[in-house]
């Protein structure tokens, strides 16, 4: 598994050639902006699966108001 990183400066989501711990943006250079990309994928997956739920719910709530 290969950790990949994005860059908020520049949005821009690379792999890092070198394992270090200092990762260079290839695109604008930048070191400072760069963070790993794995951790906002993982909260942009709860939210979605919130979402789901959410969305169940609702359609739920509708089916209960309409056939009640
Ligand atoms: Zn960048």
């Amino acid at each position: 598994m290969s950790a990949s990183y994005i860059c908020a400066d520049c949005d821009h989501e690379f792999v890092p050639e070198e394992a270090g711990d200092d990762p260079r943006c290839p695109r604008c250079s930048r070191t400072e902006a760069v963070e790993p990309a794995d951790d906002s994928a993982l909260q942009s997956d709860i939210w979605r699966q919130w979402l789901v739920v959410f969305a169940l719910l609702f359609i739920a709530g509708i089916a209960y108001v309409v056939f009640e």
